[in-house]
């Protein structure tokens, strides 16, 4: 019998849970006051939180978790016995509208197994964000999820529809997808990364056109399965970089390898790692928007990994001892930015304020610095740390509280 569609939604929701994504900072902005529906500004549902912060809503489903690939970290894989289900094209843009209209969601991320091919499959996908920008006006937020392998000229036709694109490097390594994912081409994977950055790139050309055609305006990105190989942190960082560096990827989004059932078959049991998901995502902030090196985030662990009882910049800076205490009222800002405890936005307002008076602990306060986690890192109007920085046991004394875990 066939199922219901919301039957088929509980099955295809929960299979998405695994893709991880989900942020739509970084588009233009849209909304229907000129006419169509929907819009990529405003708040509902909150599923994720976008890079800058903003909580976002999206429909996060799998078109089908029916699959001809046989990758072993992936539950949808053809050889597992999890049960199936389908949308049809047209089910899938109802859902979204329907979903939109009830203000639950403020967009769609789409992602699939494969169908019969590659080309069936994207074309399916293409065919919803087509209908849903033309047919429906739809100025929602899109991010779809290419299908390994799909034609250049479908990647291409679903950029104009899509905010954002994501093409998916499987693993940190090329031997590893060898290994997990035999289907999958690494050198193809790049290709097509390659593509769609020069598509971007061209897109965004100056023209004399008043109006240019929107393409991936959120751009491209990426994910990578964790702890399903034994790639180290420093590997898997390494291996974000290159992609940051080569195709202007926006987010390497990092997924914690869960063990599947079934998977003792492919796989050796490893805890989800979640909480090195997690320091992940803050290295890989470290790097992108605080001025770190890869090496010098990793090379505190001569096994590559990263300290998970406490985070990456606290761990520099207890192995960096001789670079601290740092003066904030003289200090660069590189050098500001690599105090712990401080973000981007605290560092702007150090520097902005010290230009009228000599900042003191309090000011900090002010800013909504936790003193306790600075004192030991930073000199100020009327405070010296006497000594604090050597402390034997100021890694103790840093550790946070146990709690439960935010992950992003
Ligand atoms: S192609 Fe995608 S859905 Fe299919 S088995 Fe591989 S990871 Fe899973």
């Amino acid at each position: 019998m066939k199922k219901s569609i919301k039957e088929r939604l509980a099955i295809l929701s929960d299979a998405a849970k695994y893709d991880a994504s989900c942020a739509s900072s970084g588009t233009t902005k849209r909304d229907s006051s000129t006419g169509g529906i929907g819009s990529t500004e405003g708040s509902g549902i909150c599923h994720a939180y976008a890079p800058d912060g903003r909580c976002i809503s999206l429909l996060k489903i799998l078109m089908t978790n029916f699959c001809i690939y046989d990758c072993a970290y992936c539950i949808n894989r053809s050889s597992s016995n999890v049960e199936r289900a389908r949308f049809t094209p047209e089910e899938v843009v109802w859902l979204t509208l329907e979903f939109y209209r009830r203000n639950y969601i403020e967009g769609l991320f789409l992602s699939s197994g494969i169908i019969r091919n590659s080309d069936y499959t994207m074309e399916q996908m293409v065919r919803i964000a087509r209908d849903l920008r033309v047919t429906h006006v739809f100025r929602g937020y899109i991010h779809l999820k290419t299908i390994p392998e799909a034609s250049a000229a479908l990647i291409e036709e679903a950029g104009l529809y899509a905010d954002r694109l994501s093409i998916n490097i499987e693993l940190p390594t090329d031997a590893g997808v060898e290994a997990f994912a035999p289907q999958k081409h690494p050198a193809n994977i790049r290709r097509s990364m390659g593509e769609l950055k020069d598509q971007i790139d061209a897109a965004s050309e100056p023209t004399f056109r008043k109006r240019r055609k929107a393409f991936v305006p959120a751009g491209q990105s990426t994910q990578m399965i964790i702890g399903a190989d034994q790639a180290s942190d420093a590997t898997i960082l390494g291996t974000s970089a290159n992609l940051y560096g080569s195709y202007a990827l926006r987010r390497v989004y990092y997924s914690a390898f869960s063990p599947i059932p079934d998977a003792s078959k492919h796989l050796p049991l490893i805890k989800p790692p979640l909480m090195r998901e997690h320091r992940l995502y803050q290295a890989d902030w470290l790097y992108r928007f605080y001025g770190f090196g890869i090496g010098e985030i990793t090379a505190a662990r001569p096994d590559g990994m990263l300290d998970l009882a406490i985070d990456p910049k606290l761990s520099w800076a207890l192995a960096n001892r001789d670079r601290f205490p740092v003066d904030i009222n003289k200090a660069d800002r590189e050098m500001l930015l690599r105090v712990p405890g401080f973000g981007v936005k605290t560092v702007d307002a150090i520097l902005a304020g010290r230009a009228h008076k000599r900042l003191g602990l309090d000011d900090l306060k002010r800013l909504k610095v936790s003193v306790k986690k600075v004192q030991p890192f930073v000199t100020a109007h009327a405070w010296t740390p006497v000594k604090l920085i050597d402390r034997s046991d100021l890694r103790e004394m840093m550790m946070p509280k146990p709690q439960q875990l935010e992950l992003l």
